[in-house]
């Protein structure tokens, strides 16, 4: 074949042996210096110096120069490479060289060697680029990034995010594969299974007027999988939530979902800190101290103010009711004589903090629901402060102790008839202060378990009660006599894994006697009736001699993004979502023809306010078919 014929157009019908890589551009050696090879890649950077033309061409596993010298190569192949631009995807054939001394580049795995082009054959064309694909940072808009996600992907950045979440994959499968666990697939196309969200629904075109629900978790499936003998099942599931998202929330996400029979809480705890230790060596060769410490719900709330406390951060919270109670503070007394409490956060180094520092974080203490917040400061040995003159000499100092602060810190004080408030809004503030002064230890990776959530909470705006965790969860067992009597004392046997303020997975030992699971269901205001309805297939499931099980569900998603130290679920996910649930490269969710929705039954509603529902550019099914 005649190869030379090529010149300057795009050619990739001669793809062939002949061109096909011998070696990835990332893996060119020194040693190889002499040695013909072949490279195939996107053409990155350009530069034409003294009529040399060099090129970077870039493959997944990174960059490699290649010079055009015009007294070197075949025919015209110095002339064409003058033409090539940026991600236009070529083949090179050419020989391994050393750098001249002096124009080594240190900064890349390649940097001491090149390829001196005889040929190349022009594969395809690209169009100008709607950003720079070779930028190393994130500083393009991202709504552009997801728009343009094929290319946004051939980023250096989410090759190594992308990659590194595959190897999560193949460590989690052999893991769990080696400790004896079956991989089974659930439905997607299935029933409701709470969770706490709504379900995305599907329409069945079969059986006209039902739908089937995507599955929030496995969790009904796995279950039923204990009855059936599988002892040890695990899934990479794909769970679906039709949430309003918030900021680290996808739609669609993935978990670790696992599930044993013959359990208690240890032996799903140990199973887990064993594959988190693995993973975090496997991937990032990080020594993770296993057992993870363990706290209880009420604990992480006192001490930290937060259900999955980071504790990079050293500050913890201090009850000063005993303090305040007798102290010439009448606002605090009061709060406390009514049975609220009275909680600080002491900051070290925080006496340097400003009045307009101060009073900016009264104002979001504020804007999180608190309705004051005092704040003592300790300069030069005193105490200083608007409270300070309500307190006597003695109070002070047992302020000081009991916050164990000293010279230079500052103490942030909040009252609230609530716990759970005052606590959640110091916790908030711990966080953000400490991001502020620096105070996180960022190299740390701090794992614990938090065990002993309540099995229920009220919710005001249903005035019902609802699960914590999801209706199957086993209340701690003593406990049980209360469910009927006091439910919002009634602990579960559940246990949430935290790294770093992050919840990463979370999960329970269940109730598996049927008897139990209906008084569940009571409790959250289901009668027998609907629990018939919603859950009979697995209530009459768990009659059939279940043995105790329990399991745990970790979020892929997160682990991935604190693996790969990604800011966002999105920068782990090849093709996630907007916070409007939009995927702005296919521009999915989108309308469909009615002869469709005709054959399902479905007859839309007239959407009041699209501007309102959609931010992006796709039309909406109004705008389509005019008003
Ligand atoms: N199904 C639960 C979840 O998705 C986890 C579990 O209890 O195993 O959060």
């Amino acid at each position: 074949m005649e190869h030379a014929e090529t010149v300057g157009a795009v050619r990739s019908e001669f793809f062939d042996g002949y061109w096909r890589r011998s070696i990835l551009c990332g893996r060119v050696e020194e040693v190889m210096a002499g040695a013909e090879v072949r490279v195939n890649g996107w053409v990155r950077r350009r530069r034409d110096l003294g009529g040399i033309i060099f090129i970077e061409l870039w493959d997944y596993t990174g960059p490699v120069q290649v010079v055009f010298n015009p007294s070197a190569g075949a025919g015209d192949v110095h002339e064409r490479a003058g033409d090539l631009r940026s991600e236009y995807c070529i083949a090179v054939r050419g020989r391994v060289s050393l750098r001249p001394e002096g124009t080594e580049n240190p900064t890349i795995a390649t940097g001491n060697v090149e390829i001196a082009a005889d040929d190349f054959l022009l594969l395809s064309l690209s169009e100008p680029l709607p950003f720079e694909v070779g930028d190393a940072t994130d500083r393009v808009e991202e709504n552009l990034r997801l728009t343009y996600r094929y290319l946004d992907l051939r980023r250096e950045r989410m090759q190594y995010n992308l990659r590194t979440r595959a190897k999560l994959y193949f460590f989690t499968r052999s893991y769990f594969a080696n400790n004896g666990f079956v991989e089974i697939e659930t439905p997607m196309l299935t029933k409701a299974t709470p969770e706490g969200a709504r379900d995305y629904l599907v329409p069945s075109r079969v059986n006209p007027g039902t739908f089937y629900a995507l599955p929030q978790s496995p969790q009904i499936f796995k279950q039923i999988l204990m009855v059936s003998g599988f002892d040890r099942y695990f899934q990479v599931a794909k769970c679906f939530r039709d949430e309003d998202l918030r900021a680290d929330r996808q739609p669609e996400f993935t978990q670790v979902d696992v599930e044993m029979s013959y359990v208690t809480e240890d032996d799903v705890m140990a199973l887990t800190e064993g594959y988190l230790k693995g993973l975090f060596r496997e991937i990032l060769d990080a020594a993770v101290p296993t057992p993870f410490p363990r706290m209880e719900y009420w604990d992480a709330i006192d001490l930290y103010g937060s259900d999955k406390p980071d504790l990079r951060v050293p500050m913890k919270l201090v009850d000063l009711g005993p303090v305040f109670a007798e102290s010439g503070f009448e606002a605090f007394c009061e709060i406390l004589k009514a049975g609220g409490v009275v909680r600080g956060l002491p900051l070290p180094g925080g006496a340097l903090m400003s009045r307009k520092e101060l009073l900016g974080v009264e104002e979001k203490a504020k804007k999180l629901g608190a309705s004051g917040l005092a704040v003592f400061q300790v300069k030069e040995g005193d105490l200083k402060g608007p409270l300070v003159k309500f307190l006597s000499e003695d109070d002070q100092a047992r302020l000081r102790q009991s916050a164990a602060i000293g010279d230079g810190d500052a103490l942030f004080v909040m009252g609230d008839a609530s716990r759970l408030k005052a606590c959640t809004v110091l916790g908030t503030l711990r966080l953000e202060l400490a991001r502020a002064h620096g105070l996180i230890n960022e190299k740390a990776w701090a794992f614990l378990w938090i065990t002993r959530f309540p099995l229920f909470e009220w919710d005001e705006e249903e005035k019902r009660w609802t699960s914590v965790h999801h209706p199957f969860t086993s209340p701690v067992l003593e406990q049980l006599p209360l469910m009927e009597s006091d439910p919002g004392r009634v602990a579960a046997r559940a246990y949430d894994v935290v790294l770093n303020g992050s919840e990463v997975g979370g999960g329970s030992i269940r109730i598996h006697d049927p008897a139990v699971q209906a008084r569940a269901f009571a409790c959250l205001g289901i009668d027998p009736e609907e629990a018939k309805e919603r859950f009979g297939f697995f209530l009459e499931a768990l009659s059939y001699g279940t043995p105790p099980h329990g399991g745990i569900a970790l979020g892929v998603d997160r682990l991935a993004m604190l693996l790969c130290g990604g800011q966002s679920l999105r920068d782990v996910m090849a093709f996630p979502k907007t916070q409007k649930a939009q995927c702005l490269l296919s521009q999915a969710p989108d309308a469909v023809e009615e002869s469709r929705l005709a054959e399902l039954r479905i007859r839309c509603l007239p959407v009041e306010n699209p501007a309102a529902r959609s931010n992006s550019s796709t039309p909406t099914p109004d705008q389509r078919e005019g008003p």
